[in-house]
C-alpha cells in the first residue's frame, strides 16, 4: 500500500510520559537521565518480538541501546514493522556478520593522521569531538567506537585535532561529528566553536548532530546564541522516516534557523523503513517545511550486523529518479555510496545521459522522452574553431 499521511498533522506531547511535569519533559537532561537502556525498561513499555529481545540481550557488546523518552514516543508500540523501532531497537540480525561487512567499512581509521581526525578530502576534515549519543542508531557506521561498548577505546583528542588543523592551511572546512557533538557542554561547544573560528584558514564550521531529532530539547535559546556568534554555523540533521518530523523537531529547526544556521539533512536508506519513493517524498517534503533542506541519502554503510537493515542500492536509484523533476528541486537530495575501503562519498544517479556523439549530448528527461542539446554551441564566426567544441565521450560517460 502505498504510503500516505496527514499532512496538516504535526505530532507533539508526551505522550506516555503524560504525567511528568512540563519542566522536566522540556529539559534537556531529564531525557537524558531517563533514557531507555535496557531490555527490562523497555519491556515495561512494550512487547516486544524475539528478534528483538535477543537483539537487546546482546546490544551492550556491541553498540549500547538507548532511546529518549521524546524518540520512544514516536514509536507505534503495536506494530513490529514500525518505522521508527527499527531504527533504534536492536535486532537479533545485528549479531551476524556478513561476508562483506567491516568494523570500519568507509576506511576512517586509515585517514586518521590524529585520534579523532579523518583527512580524506583536500580541503575538509571530519573532527569526531566525542563518542556519545543521545540515542544510538543500529546501523550506525561508526558503531565500532560509539558508545564505547565495543572497548574501542576511542579518546576523541581535541587539541591534538585542533592543532592538526591550525597546521594545515588547506584545511577550509571542519566537520564536527562522533558521536554528537551537541551532547557536550555549552561551555565546551563555545570553547570549540571559538577555537576554530579564530583559525584564519577555516573558512567553514558545520556540525553532524542527530540531538534536534533525538533530543530536540537541547536546542535550548543559551545554545542557539552561541551559534549565532560563532556563526555562520552549518548543521546536517538526521532524520529517515516522515514520522521523526514532529511540532517539537519543527520548533527546534526555527530556532537554528532563526539563530542563522543553514539546515541540511542526512538520510541512510534503510530496508523497510524508508527505501520507498512514497515515504522518502513525504520526508523530504516535511524537511523543507521546516526549513531544512534535504542534502544526502546515504546508501547504508557495510557495518557488521546490518545486513537486515540494508536496502538494495537499486531502491536508491528509483527513489531518486521518483523525485528529481517530480517535485520542489530544493527538496531533491543527492545519493551517494561512501565507498567501501576509503574512496569517499560517491554521487549514484539516475542514468539521464543516453548518449555523447560529435555533434550532440543525448538524455532524457524525468518523464523518460528523449532530448538533445548540440556540443558546438558557438556562432558562425567561430565555426572553424572547432576543436574548442570536441569532448571525450568516453572520459564523460566512462
Ligand atoms: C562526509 C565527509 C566529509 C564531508 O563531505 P561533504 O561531501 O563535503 O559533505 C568530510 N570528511 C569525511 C571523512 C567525510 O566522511
Ligand atoms: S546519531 Fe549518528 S553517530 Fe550517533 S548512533 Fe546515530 S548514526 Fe551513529
Amino acid at each position: 500500500m502505498p504510503y500516505t499521511e496527514d499532512r496538516t498533522h504535526w505530532q507533539s506531547g508526551q505522550g506516555l510520559w503524560e504525567h511528568v511535569p512540563e519542566s522536566d519533559w522540556n529539559n534537556w537532561t531529564w531525557q537524558l537521565k531517563n533514557r531507555i537502556t535496557s531490555l527490562e525498561q523497555l519491556e515495561k513499555y512494550m512487547e516486544l518480538t524475539p528478534e528483538e529481545r535477543a537483539g537487546c540481550e546482546h546490544a551492550n557488546t556491541k553498540l549500547a541501546m538507548a532511546i529518549t523518552p521524546y524518540f520512544f514516543n514516536l514509536i507505534d508500540r503495536d506494530d513490529p514493522n514500525c518505522p521508527i523501532r527499527k531504527q533504534v531497537i536492536p535486532r537479533e540480525g545485528e549479531m551476524t556478520v556478513g561476508a562483506e561487512e567491516m568494523l570500519d567499512p568507509v576506511g576512517e581509521d586509515g585517514h586518521s593522521p590524529v585520534p579523532g581526525l579523518v583527512h580524506r578530502y583536500p580541503d575538509r576534515v571530519l573532527f569526531l569531538v566525542t563518542d556519545r549519543c543521545a540515542a544510538y542508531c543500529r546501523y550506525c557506521t561508526r558503531s565500532r567506537l560509539v558508545s564505547n561498548a565495543q572497548d574501542y577505546n576511542f579518546h576523541p583528542e581535541f587539541e591534538a585535532g585542533l592543532k592538526y588543523i591550525e597546521e594545515h592551511p588547506e584545511v577550509r572546512d571542519v566537520l564536527l561529528s562522533g558521536g554528537d557533538p551537541l551532547l557536550m557542554s555549552d561551555k565546551k561547544i563555545d570553547y570549540l566553536l571559538g577555537r576554530l573560528r579564530a583559525i584564519e584558514h577555516v573558512e567553514f564550521i558545520r556540525i553532524g548532530s542527530r540531538i534536534p531529532v533525538f533530543l530536540p530539547q537541547r536546542i535550548t535559546p543559551e545554545l542557539c546564541e552561541i551559534f549565532k556568534k560563532h556563526g555562520p554555523i552549518w548543521m546536517s540533521i538526521h532524520t529517515n522516516h516522515p514520522r521523526e518530523c514532529t511540532q517539537t523537531l519543527k520548533d527546534a529547526c526555527e530556532r537554528l534557523s532563526f539563530a542563522g544556521v543553514p539546515l541540511g539533512n542526512q538520510s541512510v536508506l534503510l530496508k523497510d523503513v524508508n527505501d520507498d519513493a512514497d515515504i522518502m517524498k513525504a520526508l523530504v517534503h516535511r524537511l523543507v517545511r521546516m526549513r531544512v533542506r534535504p542534502y544526502y541519502i546515504y546508501q547504508c554503510d557495510l557495518i557488521t550486523g546490518s545486513a537486515h537493515l540494508r536496502a538494495n542500492v537499486c531502491k536508491g536509484i528509483e527513489i531518486m529518479k521518483q523525485l528529481r523533476g517530480h517535485t520542489t528541486g530544493y527538496s531533491v537530495p543527492q545519493f551517494v555510496i561512501d565507498a567501501p575501503g576509503g574512496g569517499g562519498k560517491v554521487p549514484i544517479n539516475p542514468q539521464y545521459i543516453t548518449k555523447i556523439d560529435d555533434e550532440a549530448i543525448h538524455f532524457k528527461n524525468f518523464e523518460g522522452k528523449l532530448y538533445r542539446y548540440p556540443l558546438n554551441t558557438y556562432g558562425p564566426l567561430d565555426s572553424d574553431d572547432d576543436d574548442d567544441c570536441k569532448c571525450d565521450a568516453e572520459e564523460i560517460m566512462f
